[in-house]
């Protein structure tokens, strides 16, 4: 059973999730590293949104937070607000957040093997993720798991349901783990790099997949460090450096025109769009550790532009518009005001 909505929702009908000034440290022998700092963003139905950035620099934790997933401890929510689908999730308890992740939100993960168990038969699995959820005839739930192999492009997909996973290739594992995540048909799913751990003719593959077997209400937050996936797949991006998202907007406009020097490096250091596949060389310098940020702009060091003010002030996230948000001084004078 999917935990019903509050009666109090008030937000647009078609929005989905809504994060709001999320912050997320973990307790290291270095002491408390903010991975996620007053991250804001929301999500509406049938969208599909990008968080880009490169390794490290809190996209995964951010995307994990919203269905708990983040390891607690090393990690901690210190601050923040998730409502999705008018649930507040962040203080939701824990047998209702269960039956929300599956049936309302689901996740792929990049390595499969994260998802499933080496222990039981892919058929079992897929049944099982039916049955926690919904009342049905356990043949019933057979039948639909088989039905999803074959929708995701298994071949023999009743002999399929009898294997274990380390007896399948990594793509058929990984379309096994967005069977598994769509079954349900949730509301949000989250993928998390779901590309990288395969090689380029099986990730076109599973791309399109995801395109095609999302329902068309259903709201898509990609994770990826690859600008060619989100150009291929997403309406919306996020760029996030260094536990901040330093921009956002339509994937039109980003690629048109960036306005953070962050975004417009990213874009810069892809080889082609043709292929979509391209990989993120590096960007000169370093990502600044979590446990040693500057004092003012996290991309201060790394960048062309910098001038003084930027190594003593913080720079905000500052909304330009419908859908587009900046954080660098460079773009106050196009700040719009509430
Ligand atoms: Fe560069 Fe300054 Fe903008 Fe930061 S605030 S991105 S250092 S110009």
């Amino acid at each position: 059973m999917r935990p019903e909505p509050p009666s109090s929702m008030s937000e647009p009908a078609d929005l989905l999730l809504s994060v709001r000034d999320l912050s997320v440290v973990f307790d290291t022998d270095e002491g408390a590293l903010t991975a996620v700092d007053r991250v804001s963003f929301s999500i509406r139905r049938g969208e599909v949104v990008g968080l880009v950035g490169e390794s490290g620099c809190g996209k995964s934790v951010t995307s994990m937070s919203i269905p708990r997933l983040v390891p607690m401890p090393p990690g901690r929510i210190v601050s923040g607000e998730i409502e999705f689908l008018g649930h507040d999730l962040l203080s939701l308890p824990i047998p209702e957040l269960r039956e929300l992740r599956g049936a309302e939100i689901g996740v792929i993960f990049q390595e499969p093997m994260t998802a499933l168990s080496p222990l039981h038969r892919v058929g079992e699995q897929l049944v099982e993720t039916i049955l926690l959820h919904e009342k049905v005839p356990k043949r019933e739930a057979w039948e639909r798991s088989v039905r999803w192999l074959e929708k995701v492009g298994i071949p023999d997909p009743e002999e399929r349901m009898l294997a274990y996973p380390f007896e399948l290739s990594g793509g058929m594992r990984q379309r096994v783990m967005i069977a598994m995540a769509l079954i349900l048909e949730p509301s949000l799913v989250i993928a998390d790099e779901p590309t990288t751990a395969l090689d380029v003719t099986i990730q076109a593959q599973v791309l399109d997949l995801m395109r095609e077997m999302r329902g068309a209400d259903t709201g898509l937050l990609l994770i990826t460090h690859d600008m060619g996936v989100i150009w291929e797949m997403c309406d919306r991006v996020m760029v996030m450096y260094a536990s901040r998202l330093v921009e956002e907007g339509s994937v039109k406009d980003i690629f048109s025109q960036p306005l953070h020097p962050y975004t417009e490096a990213l874009l810069k250091s892809m080889p082609s769009l043709s292929t979509g596949q391209a990989r993120l060389p590096s960007i000169p310098g370093q990502v600044p550790s979590l446990s040693n940020l500057p004092a003012g702009c996290n991309f201060a060091d790394r960048c062309p532009y910098v001038m003084d003010r930027c190594r003593q002030e913080d720079p905000r996230l500052l909304s330009l518009g419908q859908d587009r948000r900046c954080a660098c001084f460079l773009r106050e004078p196009l700040a719009v005001t509430a």
